[in-house]
């Protein structure tokens, strides 16, 4: 940068961001080693981390390296109380939020180089790269051809959420379905009840749903035992929808539900669509693989995704299981330019040759945004540093582990499995006492959880299972496998915490 700075900006001098930057990545390797010396979810009260920081900003900057001790020290005293320790090996809550080493240092670099690659013409390898490490990842969970930018109509980017892909996927239904079926039929979109929230908002955010209790726009399809998607009430509610003159345009199944990793069924799915005349009017089918779709790079795991030359688009989180910090979603759909029509509107100050002739990709078209960071660079450090195989051994462990404290489970009768084991997740609870209200057991396992939580070796949540077929819903605990440091030990351990706690 410019010699002739105004002094009275005290910018960082490169001999002290080099010399803050090693303390840094130190503090970071440490707080990875000393980890497990932290309570897993984070003991504050609500105000508590607020009330230790001051009321203004200060007047005076931190005057170089020694005022940066503060900052450290802070760091300590201020924020890590307040922390939840997602990379702790004992997290087993919710879905995992992968970190690793190659991927922090990939979010460093897109730091440090500071692009904005919103144009191909803005940040060239940024929007090269992505593409090329989008088509491995396509190849490697089993995507058809189709899906890869390689492709004549089809392609990957990378979207911040899961969330915003399906925001993404569902206006680009609206349009093809809208450009085939003019009109103002008001729009129906279907998933199943255990579909993320995020569908409902998607809904909500483009105009389709009036609020989140608008069921009128957003069908949300009771399931079966098993908690995926019934193909058969799909086709009743679209066959009503269209004999009342609404028009059906985007369907949501879920390949690895929030709730209980159900798988919905993407061939038979599909198979509704078409005999439905839903598919030649340009509905949409959509595949939210969030936290399930980093397991379809194991072969083994493929079948779950049967179907998938069908659908329209898929995505899933490499932030949730593939060791790549958030944010970063892989989202692929075989029809780009339904998407560019969707979201492409170009002002004067963003023309330039490269995109008008056509010959390079524009990603700001593809997403919500027009800004959109080097992202590519830690899904590219992440895949290169543990190659292929590597990403493999990683889920692998992860299920292993999973089909083990299955097995505790089944062995212990005080407990149950709610569903069976969905690859690295297991929703299990106390089992009910002979008579004893349904109430009752859940109250039990509310309060087991909460002892387990409190006492900071583990961390796990909940959900709350909808009763099918006339039985009772269930309050169950999750056991989510799947933080990047997890072994054996600490899966066994929160297994013996867990038996502890419950007595006789
Ligand atoms: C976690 C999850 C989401 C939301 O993920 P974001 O990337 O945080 O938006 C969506 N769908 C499913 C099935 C999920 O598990």
């Amino acid at each position: 940068m410019s010699q002739e700075r105004n002094e009275s900006v005290p910018h960082m001098k490169s001999e002290e961001f080099r010399q803050l930057g090693h303390q840094m990545v130190d503090w970071i390797a440490d707080y990875w080693a000393r980890m497990e010396s932290y309570p897993v979810r984070a003991k504050v009260a609500p105000g508590e981390v607020l009330s230790k920081l001051p009321p203004h900003a200060p007047e005076q900057g931190l005057g170089g390296v020694e005022g940066w001790d503060a900052v450290f020290k802070d760091l300590e005293s201020v924020v890590m109380p307040g922390v939840t320790h997602w990379q702790s090996p004992s997290f087993f809550a919710y879905f995992p939020a992968n970190a690793s080493g190659p991927s922090v240092l990939g979010e460093l670099l897109s730091a440090g180089l500071g692009v904005q690659g919103m144009l191909w013409s803005t940040g060239p390898s940024c929007t090269e790269l992505e593409t090329r490490v989008l088509d491995w990842l396509a190849e490697l969970i089993g995507l058809p051809e189709s899906f890869r930018s390689m492709s004549p109509a089809g392609g990957g980017v990378i979207q911040g959420t899961a969330s915003e892909a399906t925001l993404v996927a569902m206006v680009a239904a609206r349009s093809r379905v809208r450009r085939q079926r003019p009109g103002d039929a008001p729009l129906v979109a279907y998933s199943s009840t255990q579909a993320h929230s995020s569908v409902l908002k998607a809904a909500m955010l483009s105009g389709v749903a009036r609020g989140a209790s608008d069921t009128a726009h957003v069908r949300l399809l009771e399931t079966d035992g098993g908690y995926a998607l019934r193909p058969e009430l799909l086709e009743r509610a679209i066959t009503e929808d269209l004999a009342a003159g609404r028009q059906p345009f985007f369907v949501c199944a879920t390949l690895g539900t929030t709730s209980s990793g159900a798988m919905d069924p993407l061939g038979p799915t599909s198979e509704v669509m078409k005999r439905t005349g839903l598919t030649d009017m340009g509905g949409w089918l959509h595949v939210d693989a969030a936290w399930a779709g980093s397991a379809l790079i194991c072969p083994e795991n493929q079948g779950l995704a049967a179907g998938i030359e069908n659908v329209d688009s898929i995505a899933f989180d490499p932030h949730k299981w593939m060791l790549t910090n958030f944010d970063c979603d892989a989202f692929y759909t075989r029809d780009r330019a339904a998407l560019v029509e969707a979201l492409s509107v170009t002002p004067e100050y963003l023309r330039n040759a490269a995109s008008a002739s056509g010959s390079v990709i524009d990603y700001r078209d593809w997403q919500v945004e027009l800004g959109r960071r080097f992202r590519a660079l830690k899904l590219w450090f992440v895949v290169r540093h543990y190659g292929v195989n590597g990403l493999r051994a990683y889920i692998r462990e992860h299920v292993r582990l999973a089909a083990l404290f299955e097995s505790w489970v089944r062995e212990d009768t005080r407990f149950e499995l709610a569903v069976p084991r969905s690859l690295s997740l297991v929703c299990f609870r106390l089992a009910p006492r002979p008579g004893e209200a349904p109430e009752a057991t859940d109250a039990r396992n509310r309060a087991l959880l909460d002892k387990l939580n409190a006492t900071g070796s583990a961390f796990l949540s909940h959900t709350v299972l909808p009763g099918v077929g006339g039985k009772p819903a269930r309050f169950v605990l999750r056991m989510a496998i799947g933080a990047p440091s997890t072994q054996e030990t600490h899966v066994r351990a929160c297994w013996e915490a867990l038996q502890k706690l419950t007595g006789e």
